[in-house]
């Protein structure tokens, strides 16, 4: 906390529609008067030794706040800089990446009973980023899977189907094709279930589970899925397209120390700067570290208001929702309806 009581939190505003969905976040912040001090931090990669690195005053804030609010970031394809999303999880061992997605009433879709939590493994995996060219034409690329990873964020999600009275763990895998590497994920998920004898740990393997979530969402509500990396991200996305798109999930990314909240989609380039995007997703991860730091009333107070405007019709949504409203409308009617 600030010499004023406020708690310091650590802002990445990031790339593209980052800029326009922070400053929503900042002004609705203001008006709720939530008290808390935003510490912005710059993370223009810089490439030291070969390795793509965090500038060290935005390590330094996240490491003294503990606490971070993330606008996306741009990766460049096939080239340039590692990903400093990746970057982030790897340097602050960010190793759950928590992504619930419910529906939004007053906002109509095929489905209005979706409420699913799914946790991605944040580290390895497919995203481990070791890749080469074995001969000109042929690549080889290697997912890395370990016990101690696989073990970490298995207890993480059992961990956190007890804190939120679920009884079940669903771990989502593909053990069938990648006998070792899911292999280690699923064993290690069958010794890791024995130390949580209140919760029943089933399997179910990714295919599957995206046929049956796309059928029907709805028996998904009763557990906590839990998977190895890739399968999160995929399957996430799956998610927000049955509440209404990338508009509208946020997520968390938890470690030992330090907690980055960030919403799941990127920086979308094809409306960056046309103030069109939804701050809605990033508003929502804001609501999840506020829960995560107690301040749950401020949290409640803003989801509430931000689910009321989007209830409001059309004239106060965000194109990716059928509206009309920009950005900055979204924001002032949400403003409007914080009281
Ligand atoms: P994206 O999520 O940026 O966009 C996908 C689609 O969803 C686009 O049509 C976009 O306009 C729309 N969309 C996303 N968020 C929206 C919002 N808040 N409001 C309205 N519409 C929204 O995915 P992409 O285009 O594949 O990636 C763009 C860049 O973002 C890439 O450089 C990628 O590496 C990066 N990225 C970053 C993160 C992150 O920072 N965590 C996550 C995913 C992608």
């Amino acid at each position: 906390k600030n010499a004023k009581g406020n708690y310091i939190v650590s802002m990445i505003e990031g790339d593209g529609i980052g800029i326009e969905i922070s400053k929503a976040v900042k002004e609705i912040y203001a008006a709720a008067k939530v008290p808390i001090e935003w510490e912005d931090c710059d993370v223009t990669p810089s490439l030291i030794n070969g390795r793509t690195t965090i500038p060290e005053p935005a390590v330094k804030s996240i490491n003294k706040n503990l606490v971070a609010l993330k606008g996306p970031l741009a990766t460049p394809v096939g080239k340039g800089h590692q990903s400093m999303n990746l970057t982030l999880r790897r340097t602050f061992n960010l190793f759950a990446n928590v992504r619930p997605c419910k529906s939004v009433v007053g906002y109509k879709t095929p489905y209005d009973d979706v409420n699913t939590i799914l946790i991605r493994e944040n580290t390895e995996g497919e995203y481990s980023g070791i890749e080469h060219t074995v001969v000109p034409g042929v690549v080889q690329s290697i997912k890395l899977i370990t016990r101690e990873a696989s073990e970490r964020v298995l207890k993480y999600a059992f961990e956190h189907a007890r804190s939120i009275n679920k009884d079940r763990v669903l771990v989502v895998h593909k053990a069938s094709i990648m006998k070792k590497s899911d292999g280690l994920f699923v064993d290690t998920a069958k010794e890791v279930a024995k130390l949580y004898p209140d919760i029943k740990v089933e399997f179910e393997l990714i295919d599957n589970t995206c046929l049956k979530m796309v059928t029907d969402p709805a028996p998904y509500e009763d557990v906590v899925m839990v998977m190895p990396n890739l399968y999160g991200d995929i399957l996430s996305d799956l998610s927000s397209g049955l509440i209404g798109g990338l508009g509208l999930t946020p997520s968390a990314n938890m470690g030992d120390h330090v907690s980055i909240f960030e919403a799941v989609h990127g920086s979308a380039p094809d409306i960056a700067g046309k103030g069109l995007a939804n701050p809605t997703a990033l508003l929502l991860s804001s609501v999840m570290m506020l829960r995560h730091m107690g301040l749950d009333s401020y949290g409640s107070k803003i989801e509430k208001a931000v689910f009321d405007t989007i209830a409001s019709g059309t004239a106060n949504r965000t194109r990716d929702l059928k509206g009309s409203a920009s950005t900055s409308h979204f924001a002032q009617e949400v403003i409007k309806r914080l009281a």
